[in-house]
């Protein structure tokens, strides 16, 4: 099923298709989560679908290949097990493998999903690629960032952005592919991202949610202790503990600033927080610095616990009295 927010992008690539102007290479700039790996599987069936009319069909033996990640003329390059970076070697055998001769007669596509993975070594090696594109060829690359991509490469492919979906989109979607669900508290949880809440048991990721908020006030409260709830973390969920983290602090910063405290704290400093036995908004920032760090270098786990008992600390650390530096 079409995602309703993706419509528009499915439209205009059929008639680019439809009118033999389907380009070389695509770079489709998705908001997180919101499907620009989907749009790009779906251009892969688009032009490897054998109902050339209606494409694509998604009931031909082509089309059924892609769905089912199995189509001997689509390779798809994703990040292999932990690793943050897409390699050099995998962008030879893609190159490799696109210039062949299409099994079926018509189309190669590769798909490399996220791009702004590739390594600077692997987008040189792309650009080659890319500078002389075998004839019908398809290159997708799907990027949340890709201003991390080499100019060159950007130049050369035809942009499509895919927006974040109105959450009342994104809620109905996953209803219609993922049947009944606390699909609204996920989102809550994940932001405004279907397509990985697709992939999700919401049923579970709520419960996590839940225990890890009610977690994060008891740290606060100082009535936890952090290196039990660390070890625990550390050893199950750390990215939803880390993304439910950094959502329990946004929503603490939200609340001092709606309380129009910024100012007052900016101006009183020490008596209000020490007044208040609460975090004031600079300490909340601190931690919130201290959690998007953990989560960008969670691919080397060697000290998140620790990382994550020094996190939890410093939200029971109070008043300037309690701040440890
Ligand atoms: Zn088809």
């Amino acid at each position: 099923m079409t995602p309703s927010w993706l419509s528009n992008e499915t439209a205009t690539l059929a008639a680019a298709y439809a009118a033999d102007r389907m380009p070389h290479a695509l770079l489709i700039h998705e908001a997180p989560g919101a499907g620009g790996e989907w749009l790009g599987l779906w251009a892969a069936r688009l032009v490897l679908c054998t109902q050339r009319e209606r494409a694509p069909c998604g009931v031909c033996l082509s089309c059924r290949w892609v769905l089912a990640g199995q189509h001997p003329d689509l390779t798809t390059l994703r990040l292999i097990e932990e690793s943050q970076q897409i390699r050099i070697e995998q962008v030879r055998e893609l190159s490799e493998e696109l210039s062949l001769t299409s099994h079926q007669g018509s189309y190669k596509v590769g798909v490399v999903s996220p791009a702004d993975a590739l390594n600077r070594f692997a987008a040189n090696a792309l650009l080659k690629t890319l500078e002389e594109p075998p004839a019908r060829t398809l290159l997708v690359l799907v990027a949340t960032q890709p201003s991390r991509l080499p100019p060159t490469i950007l130049s050369r492919c035809q942009r499509i952005r895919v927006r974040a979906p109105a959450r009342s989109e994104a809620v109905a979607w996953l209803q219609a592919t993922r049947g009944a669900g606390a699909w609204e508290a996920v989102l809550d949880v994940l932001g405004e991202a279907p397509m990985l809440a697709a992939g999700v048991d919401a049923e579970a990721l709520v419960q996590t949610a839940r225990e890890t908020a009610q977690a994060l006030e008891e740290a606060a409260a100082g009535t936890s202790d952090p290196v039990a709830t660390a070890e625990k973390w550390a050893r199950s969920e750390a990215p939803l503990r880390l993304r439910c983290f950094e959502n329990w602090l946004t929503e603490r910063i939200r609340e001092r600033v709606r309380q129009g405290s910024l100012l007052t704290e900016v101006r009183a400093g020490t008596h209000l927080s020490a007044r208040r036995a609460d975090l004031n908004i600079r300490q909340l920032f601190e931690v919130l610095d201290g959690v998007r760090e953990l989560k960008s270098s969670l691919d080397a786990p060697l000290n998140r616990g620790l990382a994550l008992e020094s996190l939890l600390r410093r939200l029971a650390a109070r008043g300037p009295a309690g701040i440890t530096r």
